[in-house]
Parts: C-alpha cells; structure tokens; sequence
C-alpha cells in the first residue's frame, strides 16, 4: 500500500517520464522515492509540475534538481504566508491603540510578547519549514 508521499513521488515522476520520454528503471524509482520521501507529498507534486513546465528541459530531473525545486515551492509559500502574517499584525487591535510596539506589549508585570506575535507564529507553522538546498559542485564555489 502506497503512503500518500510514495504516490506523490510516482505519480510526478510517471509525468515526468512521459513528459521527457524517459526510462527509469526500479533502482532509479527507489533512489528518487528514498530522497524525496521526507518532503510534503503537495510540495513534491507543485515541484514535478514545475518541472514538466520548465522552459528548455529536455531531461528527466535529477534527485538534486527535484529537491531544489521543492526547495523553491516552499520558500514561496512562506513568504506568501509572511506577507499575509504582516497584514495581520498591522491590523493588531492593540497596536491600533498604539500598545504594540514590534510584537511587545506594555502590562504591568512586564514586557510582554502581543498576541499578534502568537498568531503570526501559528501561521507560519502552517506552511512547511524549509528545506536545506543540496550543495552545489565545489567548482561553483567563488572564492
Ligand atoms: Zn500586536
């Protein structure tokens, strides 16, 4: 029984393979399911659409290139996300009133964090955390 990441890992790649007219063999179908398999099954699939979209690709992705695309879905995402945070925060009731200075609030025990701060940060939870990109070939690297 697929998991819903295996059939997100397959299904993009059944695209891709049509698309690039391509043959993957099993061992090749288990590396892409082993390095992708740690990835949201909706951020794999906006990344295989992406790269059956890619102007000038002639080739099946590689693992890597696959990855960096998953890569770029998510950070696209949170940074929607984020300008939807900053929206949030500047309609903050309390800073409206002129108390929330930078997510703090004034109270009298303290200096407190303002519930806008709070709910900025369960939307960002509702995003996926980012992915490390893989590392480039060392001859990329300017000295
Ligand atoms: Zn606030």
């Amino acid at each position: 029984m697929a998991t819903d990441r295996e059939r997100a890992i397959k299904d993009g790649l059944a695209a891709l393979v049509i698309a690039f007219r391509a043959d993957v063999d099993e061992p090749l179908k288990r590396v892409y399911l082993r390095v992708l398999n740690d990835i949201a099954p909706a951020v794999v699939t906006a990344a295989a659409d992406r790269l059956l979209r890619e102007a000038g690709r002639r080739f099946l992705p590689t693992p890597a290139e696959w990855i960096e695309r998953c890569a770029g879905v998510i950070d696209e995402r949170r940074a929607a996300m984020a300008l939807q945070v900053q929206a949030m925060k500047a309609k903050c009731a309390v800073r409206e009133a002129g108390d929330c200075v930078n997510d703090f609030v004034d109270t009298e025990v303290g200096v407190r964090r303002c519930e806008c701060h709070r709910r900025g940060l369960e939307m960002m939870r509702q995003v996926d955390a980012p992915i490390a990109r893989p590392a480039l070939p060392e001859a990329s690297e300017v000295v």
